[in-house]
């Protein structure tokens, strides 16, 4: 493809970002479903560290290219805007549709099988922000809530494996200070 016709990288994180901001689901909304999955298991993990950890996520290209999927076809069924069957099927999130369960996946299969498992319980469970998306009535939030789910799957993934690592060198989370603002100050990479 030419090079004048490529979306830039910055472009498809910015429309992701706001996808999800339109939608109702903060950063921190997702950050609070990791801490929930994974503050059992890492002693001093606070909720900066797994903002810090949903922000790095967020900055994968199939996970953005999934949100801006499936967010679009969810604001398309609200103004029923899809052609029959798929907007019924798409507004009334019909049980054996799967698809966007299928599109949250592709981005939770590069985080390896703590992160399926994880999205796999969510899914069930739905917690936080989740339940809140899956019992909203008005509007339709059929591929939101297993994008939510896939995110922060992804996420609890991350820390489970960067605990390992500081297991392994004698720390824990209290060693990380948990900044999160700026472009500069993350958790060292752990999975890249
Ligand atoms: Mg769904």
């Amino acid at each position: 493809m030419k090079e004048q016709n490529r979306v830039h990288s910055n472009d498809v994180t910015k429309a992701a970002q706001e996808a999800l901001e339109r939608r109702g689901v903060t950063i921190e909304d997702i950050a609070e479903i990791v801490y929930e999955m994974q503050v059992p298991y890492n002693p001093g993990l606070k909720i900066e560290h797994c903002i810090n950890s949903v922000k790095r996520v967020m900055m994968k290209r199939e996970v953005q290219h999934s949100v801006l999927v499936g967010v679009e076809l969810d604001e398309l069924a609200e103004k029923k805007m899809l052609s029959y069957p798929l907007q019924k099927l798409v507004e009334t999130d019909e049980g054996l549709f799967g698809v966007d369960e299928t599109i949250a996946l592709g981005s939770v299969l590069t985080y390896g099988s703590i992160a399926l498992t994880t999205y796999g319980h969510l899914d069930k469970e739905k917690i936080g922000i989740i339940k809140k998306l899956d019992t909203n009535g008005v509007k339709v939030h059929t591929f939101l809530d297993d994008l939510v789910g896939s995110i922060a799957a992804c996420a609890a993934s991350r820390i489970a494996h960067r605990m390992r690592d500081l297991e392994e060198e004698g720390e824990t989370f209290e060693a990380i200070p948990p900044v999160v603002n700026g472009e500069d100050e993350e958790i060292p990479e752990d999975d890249e």
